[in-house]
């Protein structure tokens, strides 16, 4: 008798008996959790409260094994499959309807070589899980600006953060990872192992297989930096946002100055009398010697008429983790984002006429910049290229009930249409959300596409993975 209905990957019904759940049961070390059980609810639920799916089964894994059962599993049933990282992207893409979630979130180890400079982490991680046990060591690789990202979705999307101009995409910091293949396998992937496949997991996203641990190579960092965020009276944006470009330019690469346009939230760090009203404020992050990162930020802190600054000498974690209470989990989140290869008078101008238009206190417009060490590595270095790129433009909407998505994605839509044509034409494959399809993937792959075809089609043609941005194999699924 069929206890659970589940979906293949088209979509069909699948019926799934009690001998045929045990028998998946007996091969995990984790928990099989079915719609009801305790724990399933908290499994599904993700950071974007807009995504709201529902799978037939989630398979808790504990090791590689487990994966390894859950992707065999799947593929021999025609299974739906999705894989939940940290569960923070956009999209929902880590949350199925009706088919096998694989859920990470128990493999978090992190074992960090001091001397080889490197650290191996399972993919379950956060960003603070990676930083916390590298950071005992002064160092740390790139990763993003919120320290409860998972590293997994992240890393093989590309990966950016306040290291970035000095030692590129996050993926350029991967030594090697280790993955579950679509057809059951472990295999690792290197520059000397399956160099195919280590170069399209370095921005393709999930589309070749499962990776179980990433190898990271580390630098010296911290533990102490000069960071923090410093903001001013929207009226005082235009000349803020002359000062990102000229920091953007001139500033040596350790320090990393990324620029937000918002309303002031009810925050201690921001004079009352400010609270509500529009500002922008600059994240800085100046990762070498805290001397040199005080001469730097001087002549910022000194400039027009802050109306709250926490620059200063700050644990490395801290400033990794400054943002985020900003961005809690549930609620309900639409991005729209572009590469930008320069900033200019004319888009200045119009952030601060669409930051005018926010309607919601959560939403806001950012520039993050990228330009730096990622361009001295040739395009197709990797799958995630975009290597021209100074900056990512996000126009991030946030807010609470669903009685105002309309509105606020509306905003997102409008201001973004505005901006659209200052783009290099690339965008940033772990921004896009869920409505963006085929046009938008290729945009972010560019010329890279080409080639990320023909490693899906080696390494996964059959399509199991296509819970992603997919990259669909050659001759179809
Ligand atoms: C608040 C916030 C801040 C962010 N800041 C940054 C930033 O500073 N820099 C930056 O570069 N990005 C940033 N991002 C974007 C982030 O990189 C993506 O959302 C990324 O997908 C998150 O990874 P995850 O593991 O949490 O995602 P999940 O939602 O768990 O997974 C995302 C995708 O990756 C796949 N995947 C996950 N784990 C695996 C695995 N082990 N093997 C194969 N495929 C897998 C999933 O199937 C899914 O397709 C931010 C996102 C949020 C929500």
């Amino acid at each position: 008798m069929a206890i659970v209905t589940a979906r293949s990957t088209e979509g069909a019904e699948i019926h799934l008996d009690a001998n045929t759940l045990g028998d998946l049961r007996a091969r995990l070390r984790g928990a099989l959790l079915l719609p009801g059980d305790p724990g399933y609810d908290e499994s599904r639920a993700i950071w974007n409260g807009l995504i709201d799916r529902r799978p037939a089964l989630v398979g808790c894994c504990l090791g590689v094994a487990d994966v390894a059962a859950c992707v065999n599993f799947a593929r021999e049933r025609n299974l739906g499959l999705s894989v939940k990282g940290g569960g923070h992207n956009i999209s929902g893409l880590a949350v199925c309807d009706g088919g096998l979630m694989l859920d990470l979130s128990r493999m978090r180890g992190v074992w960090v070589d001091p001397l080889a400079r490197t650290a191996r982490a399972q993919a379950g991680c956060l960003l603070g899980d990676v930083d916390r046990e590298t950071q005992l060591h002064g160092l740390a690789t790139v990763l993003g600006f919120v320290s409860t990202t998972g590293i997994a979705g992240l890393t093989l999307g590309g990966g950016f953060g306040y290291l970035t101009r000095r030692f590129g995409w996050s993926c350029d910091n991967v030594r090697s990872m280790e993955l579950v293949t679509a057809d059951g396998r472990v295999v690792r992937a290197s520059e000397r192992e399956n160099g195919d496949l280590f170069w399209g997991l370095r921005g393709g996203g999930g589309n070749f297989g499962v990776v179980t641990s990433f190898e990271y190579a580390l630098h010296p960092v911290g533990p102490e930096v000069v960071a923090g965020a410093i903001a001013w009276r929207a009226e005082e944006a235009p000349d803020v946002l002359r000062l990102y470009e000229s920091l953007d330019r001139h500033a040596p690469p350790e320090l990393t100055c990324a620029a937000m346009l918002r309303l002031a939230p009810p925050a201690p760090w921001l004079q009352p009398a400010i609270h509500g009203r529009a500002i922008i404020a600059l994240l800085l992050c100046h990762s070498g010697p805290v001397e040199e990162g005080e001469k730097q930020v001087g002549p910022i802190k000194a400039f027009g008429s802050p109306v709250g600054d926490v620059v200063r000498r700050r644990p490395y974690v801290s400033q990794q983790s400054l943002l985020d209470a900003t961005q809690p989990k549930g609620r309900r989140y639409y991005w729209k984002s572009e590469y930008l290869p320069r900033l200019g008078p004319a888009l200045c101008a119009k952030l601060i006429e669409q930051a005018q238009r926010i309607v919601s206190p959560h939403s806001g417009i950012i520039l993050f910049p990228i330009d730096g060490a990622l361009q001295r590595l040739p395009e197709d270095h990797s799958a995630a290229g975009n290597r021209e790129a100074a900056a990512v433009l996000t126009v991030m909407a946030s807010w609470e009930t669903a009685r105002d998505d309309e509105t606020n994605m509306a905003w997102a839509r409008a201001a973004w249409k505005d901006m659209r044509g200052f783009s290099t034409g690339g965008t940033y494959v772990n921004f896009l959300t869920e409505e963006e399809g085929d046009e938008r993937i290729r945009a972010a792959y560019g010329k890279n596409y080409a080639r990320l075809a023909d490693v899906k089609t080696r390494w996964d043609p059959r399509n199991l993975f296509r819970m992603n941005k997919n990259i669909p194999p050659r001759d179809g699924a």
